[in-house]
């Protein structure tokens, strides 16, 4: 049927049952030009509602029978984008991978909060070089310049729900877009001033400078995972703990040197000010994640994880976060290496216990995709073996076909004795905690120097 047609049927029939209760299935379809996958995956939060498969024509579409109203995201490797959807939505998209964001065009019911909701993303992504100079702009100036770009978002908001019917919730997260993402400057303001001017204490701030913090909602449930709502969470509590610490605990060097205090303080916080449990929860993880990352000394990582059991101790991401600590844990110095099997170019499995036995080693990692770094690490790597002739230093590879990696072994003229392959990057990230690809994990016969090196800096 003609699809031209076909709508206006679809026009005709939504016309005259305008009066009854809308229909509750929801259908989100589209084109994908250039696709860089098979798949489009609809989210709602951190939960998949459904995949769709792309036809011959790079089409997908996903039919459900009801929605959560409100903000949902659609991924196709490697991007993703918000939709909001509401109960009855029909929805199109159409978009270009060569331009993701850039070509994407929403069509159908709610496509106007839609191409929005896009447009605030653009401007936004836009704005950031400009925002960046004007840190250098005393504080009463640098309000008048967000204030001014914030509102010229909100009359254009305006504009369109005067034109356009929007429910009060798409208004509202249209809204929060443009407020949220003012209020990360206002947040980010004293701390990039600080930096950029090379001043050295934070800049004394106008009393009404922090006024805008009586319109944040911190238990706002719809915009939990809307980035520039929990971006600003990241910022506020960033800042809060900042000032809270200068404040209460006296010495600043306390902080800046101590990553336990300084994320103590940040627990602190999120416990008192964050109640609606998702954002709670994420918030929690983010602080968990980021420090246990900075691979602290054992006793203080303990101190870090009982107050977190205790502050967020049913923490939906604790299986994530217990094996996170477990992995730092068991890569302190004078620990054994953990027992993990890899593949050498024979194609035997041997483990990385047996590699560093009686001998000192250097275990570094790279991986085929990433040409940038694998060239730069072969170069740093071979300067290193020339400066300390007493240690081994063994390549693991990760994320590569076996085929693939063995052809570049030749190609690239590696030492087949100090180059081992990974079948299971799960079991390797997790083992071997490689969020890094600079990281190098010393060893002594076996036994851990130092498995938070970095093959550029601590050499
Ligand atoms: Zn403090």
């Amino acid at each position: 049927m003609n699809k031209a047609l076909l709508y206006f049927i679809i026009f005709l029939l939504a016309a005259c049952n305008k009066a009854e209760k809308k229909p509750s299935s929801v259908y989100f379809a589209g084109e994908i030009v250039n696709p860089t996958s098979e798949y489009v995956i609809l989210y709602k939060g951190d939960v998949v509602l459904d995949t769709a498969l792309l036809d011959k024509n790079n089409r997908f579409s996903f039919q459900l029978d009801s929605v959560a109203e409100g903000l949902h995201h659609f991924y196709h490797f490697p991007e993703e984008q918000y939709v909001y959807l509401e109960q009855g939505d029909s929805l199109q998209i159409r978009l270009n991978t060569v331009d993701f964001d850039e070509s994407l065009v929403f069509s159908g019911t709610n496509e106007q909060v839609n191409n929005f909701l896009l447009e605030m993303f653009l401007a936004n992504e836009q704005e950031e070089e400009l925002i960046f100079k004007f840190y250098n702009l005393e504080p009463e100036e640098f309000i008048l310049k967000i204030d001014s770009l914030k509102n010229t978002k909100l009359e254009s908001l305006n504009s369109l729900s005067i034109e356009a019917e929007l429910s009060d919730n798409a208004m509202e997260i249209a809204r929060a877009g443009i407020i949220y993402n003012s209020f990360i400057f206002k947040e980010a303001y004293p701390f990039y001033h600080k930096r950029k001017m090379g001043e050295k204490s934070i800049h004394e701030l106008p009393p009404d400078f922090y006024n805008y913090r009586t319109e944040v909602d911190y238990d706002s449930k719809g915009l939990s995972y809307y980035r520039p709502y929990y971006n600003f969470m990241k910022y506020h509590l960033n800042n809060l703990s900042y000032m809270d610490c200068k404040k209460g605990c006296g010495t600043q060097n306390k902080m800046t040197n101590n990553h336990l205090h300084f994320n103590q303080h940040k627990l602190k916080l999120i416990d008192s000010l964050i109640k609606q449990e998702e954002l709670r929860d994420n918030l929690f993880r983010n602080v968990a994640m980021d420090y246990l990352l900075k691979y602290d000394k054992e006793e203080n990582i303990d101190v870090f994880i009982e107050e977190f059991h205790h502050l967020s101790g049913n923490n939906k991401h604790m299986h994530e976060i217990n094996r996170l600590y477990d992995g730092v844990r068991n890569l302190q110095p004078q620990k054994k290496l953990p027992e993990l099997m890899v593949f050498d170019s024979e194609g035997n499995k041997v483990s990385i216990t047996d590699i560093g036995k009686d001998k000192k080693v250097v275990f570094y990692f790279w991986s085929a995709p990433e040409k940038r770094h694998f060239t730069n690490i072969i170069n740093r790597i071979n300067l290193l073996k020339e400066k300390y002739p007493d240690y081994t230093f063994i390549g693991l590879n990760l994320r590569t076909e076996k085929s693939r990696w063995n052809n570049m072994l030749e190609v690239e003229h590696l030492d087949k004795s100090e180059q081992f392959w990974t079948e299971d990057f799960e079991d390797v990230a997790h083992k071997l905690i490689v969020y890094d690809l600079s990281r190098g994990i010393i060893t002594n016969d076996g036994i851990i120097v130092n498995a938070f090196a970095n093959v550029y800096t601590s050499f």
